[in-house]
């Protein structure tokens, strides 16, 4: 069995001094492959020169992609571009960018396309909102979230379950919502599939999240930003 993997998000936090003073904490704690940090565009090429010099393991994520290869679309990143500066991954379809940007499950499935014809790995993210879950359709909308990538090999990604209503807000999941809902994705698309659980994942509950059947890993918004605290999920992977 891989190790169980966790993801920082950085979201768009951080600055030169804090890559600076956060990534050699990392460094220092060893981290292996099955740790990946997502920083916001302009400090990915920065973040990959301090890895690379360390000899690190510890892989490089964006936390968007543009859905088109090449050509003017004035701001936007394409994968390949962050193939380029060293990423590895791209976090595809983030409840943020479905809330404040629009973003519908159709563009997410041609941005995780365009991840892969670029040789790095989509972590494509579901989730329901609460009301949707308070109206018992938490399973539907999941299903119709990851009905966009039929045709895709699900070998070729990870899924990071995460409900809307735990993304920084301080309320997680019970371990029976996440073990239920990740029983639900890995028997829509495959057991095999990598399936991670994002939202409100902080040093004291990670264990606990960590613990629950079906949890290959972990996404991790705020608290990331703390080398502390984002040591302390990941001394918690098994
Ligand atoms: C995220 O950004 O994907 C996330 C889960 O955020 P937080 O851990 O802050 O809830």
């Amino acid at each position: 069995m891989p190790k169980q993997t966790v993801i920082g998000n950085w979201k768009m936090h951080g600055s030169i001094g804090q890559i600076r003073s956060v990534v050699p904490e990392l460094l220092r704690a060893g981290l292996g492959a099955n740790v990946a940090l997502c920083v916001a565009y302009p400090y990915l090429a920065l973040a990959k020169s301090m890895l690379s010099e360390a000899e690190s393991a510890i892989q490089l994520g964006a936390q968007d992609v543009c859905e088109y290869h090449i050509g003017a679309y004035t701001g936007e990143v394409s994968a390949g571009m962050l193939a380029d500066v060293g990423c590895e991954m791209v976090i595809v379809g983030h409840s943020e960018r479905r809330r404040y940007f629009g973003e519908t499950s159709e563009t997410a499935a041609r941005k995780v396309r365009a991840t892969l014809d670029a040789g790095l790995l989509p972590v494509y993210c579901v989730g329901e909102t609460l009301k949707q879950r308070d109206e018992g359709i938490a399973r539907d909308i999941i299903a119709e979230e990851l009905q966009v990538l039929a045709g895709v090999p699900t070998s070729l990604y990870a899924v990071a379950y995460e409900p809307s209503w735990a993304v920084g807000t301080g309320i997680a999941a019970t371990p029976e919502q996440i073990a239920e809902m990740h029983a639900f994705i890995k028997k829509t698309l495959d057991v095999r599939t990598r399936v991670l659980y994002g939202g409100s994942v902080k040093g004291d509950n990670a264990a606990q999240v960590l613990a629950v059947d079906g949890v290959d890993g972990v996404l991790v918004g705020g608290a990331a930003l703390s080398a502390t605290e984002f040591l302390e999920i990941c001394h918690e992977a098994a």
